[in-house]
């Protein structure tokens, strides 16, 4: 029986989950029907949990470094948005061009042996107990191939989600999106700014490169034609009726226009097939969701598939997956259909009125702490598994000092951390086998002082004070032995 995993398509969420596969030892294979890579610059802001998530496989850092940190965030109603306040250690947003991150992904891909295969279109699937037999069509023309696994990361119009017959529940948004790179002979503050009117919302993004991304929802052109000409001056035109200004706009080098729509897949897994990013979930992009939520998806999933592939896996796991990201997408959904919503109302008062409300909300740090937390994705947690658990249990993980390197860079070979200042813990672990590894030290005062770390920097299981050893291998054993360990115990 094959024990491969074929990912569809090589966007930031099947790279991601195909380098997170290959990092467990799973054999997986990308396929992906465009032959070239185009230089797309879909997403350009990469949120403070996508770049823990980066850190934690040591990706992170060489990002930064090439990139456009904001600080600040501003909008035209007097609101400024600090996200230094953001308790991370990347407290700002990141702006590159979506393909400058895949190509960060893409380098580890490589480096960890991924097949990435282009130019080649699944068609079809069908699945039985044993596997997915996939139809696909290359340049030599049509085959069959099979694998253990399917993961449909191609897109929001997923042929995957298609072949399953899950429902894409949603609606399709009624004005079209505006974009272009350009160049601005008035670049203004350098952070991020956004401006809402009657007439839509114009968002000006800076790339540090000498370009900005220019974003328009211009009311004008509810139910306009996507095939309509598209040239400068109509988003210059729009600009200078929404923002006031401008700023100079010229030299684009790229220009689209779309519809977002506002859907999720009804189900995220359907037996061996399973669907991630926009695939599973696609919105407006206005707050910068959809890329970060797909890193999240891959980053969620990768782990427990792998242990599924390779029989390591309890009943549970793998369905944990639906179970902790659908309420994410969800929950991202509604954040971004409530931000078009509040930008997008038509009458001057009302808009006047959502503006004095969300000035006033917003100048108490408690209010702006919890859009901070959504749009940063810090504030993502799932619930908590087994029996009195603790208040960490489920929350991302604390990026603890400890000997040998911070926690997120003793994360970076992708398995189960124990940290733990109780030598009886640290014994009862070892033997467990290769996919744990242990540090015996002390963790601040503030943390407990056992904590168990999912590979994807969550914190699986924790305890304040002593506990058995037997306790700790039943636990241990719960979340990630090989299944002939595994007896019918429960998580306490
Ligand atoms: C204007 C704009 C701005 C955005 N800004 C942000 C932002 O700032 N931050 C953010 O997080 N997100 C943002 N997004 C959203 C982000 O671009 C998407 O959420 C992200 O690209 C989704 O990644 P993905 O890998 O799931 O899917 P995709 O990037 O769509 O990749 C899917 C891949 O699958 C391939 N494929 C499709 N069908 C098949 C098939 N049958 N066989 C083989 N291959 C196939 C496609 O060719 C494609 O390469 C923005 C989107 C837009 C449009």
């Amino acid at each position: 029986m094959s024990q491969r995993v074929v990912v569809i398509g090589a966007g930031p969420t099947g790279l991601m989950l195909a380098a997170e596969l290959a990092l467990a030892g799973v054999e997986c294979t990308v396929l992906e029907k465009r032959a070239d890579q185009p230089n797309l610059t879909r997403a350009f802001g990469v949120a403070s949990r996508t770049l823990e998530l980066l850190d934690a496989r040591g990706m992170a850092d060489g990002l930064v470094a090439r990139a456009n940190v904001v600080p600040t965030a501003g909008l035209n109603a007097g609101v400024t948005i600090d996200l230094t306040r953001i308790p991370s250690r990347f407290n700002f947003m990141l702006i590159t061009p979506q393909s400058i991150t895949e190509r960060t992904i893409e380098r580890r891909c490589a480096e960890l042996g991924v097949r990435i295969e282009r130019g080649v279109e699944l068609v079809g699937l069908t699945q039985d107990a044993d596997g997915v037999t996939l139809s696909v069509v290359d340049a030599d023309g049509p085959r069959t191939e099979r694998a253990a696994y399917v993961v449909g990361c191609d897109g929001a119009h997923s042929t995957v989600r298609a072949a399953l017959g899950v429902e894409f529940v949603g609606r399709e948004n009624r004005t079209p999106i505006t974009l272009a790179d350009v160049r601005l002979t008035d670049a203004g503050t350098g952070a991020v700014n956004a401006a809402v009117s009657p007439e839509g919302v114009a968002l000006l993004v800076p790339f540090g490169d000498g370009y900005h991304r220019a974003i328009v929802w211009d009311r004008r052109n509810d139910h306009l034609p996507m095939d309509a000409p598209l040239e400068l001056t109509e988003i210059r035109d729009a600009f200078r009726r929404i923002a006031g200004t401008d700023h100079g706009m010229r030299d684009p080098r790229w220009m689209s226009r779309f519809l977002s729509e506002q859907r999720q897949a009804a189900r995220y897994r359907v037996g061996r097939v399973l669907l991630a990013g926009d695939a599973a979930h696609t919105h407006s992009p206005i707050g910068a969701q959809g890329m970060n939520t797909g890193i999240g998806d891959a980053m969620n999933l990768g782990w427990k598939l792998a242990a599924a592939v390779r029989g390591t896996a309890p009943s549970w796991l793998l369905d944990s997956y639906q179970a902790e990201r659908h309420p994410v997408g969800a929950r991202v959904l509604r954040l971004t259909d409530g931000l078009t919503r509040a930008a997008l109302v038509r009458s001057r008062p009302l808009l006047r009125l959502v503006q004095l409300g969300m000035r006033a909300a917003l100048s108490v740090e408690a209010i702006r702490r919890h859009p901070r937390g959504l749009v940063s994705g810090v504030s993502i947690s799932y619930p908590p598994h087994g029996e009195h658990t603790h208040r960490l249990a489920g929350h991302r993980a604390p990026d603890a000092d400890l000997p040998g390197g911070r926690l997120y860079e003793q994360l970076r070979d992708g398995r189960f951390l124990l940290v733990t200042d109780d030598p009886g813990v640290a014994d009862a672990a070892r033997g467990l086998g290769d996919r744990i590894a242990v540090v015996t030290a002390e963790l601040p005062a503030d943390l407990p002082r056992t904590v168990l770390v999912r590979p994807d920097a969550y914190v699986a299981w924790a305890v304040d004070g002593p506990v058995p050893a037997e306790r700790v291998r039943r636990v241990l054993t719960d979340w990630c032995a090989p299944a002939r360990d595994r007896d019918a115990t429960t998580t306490g």
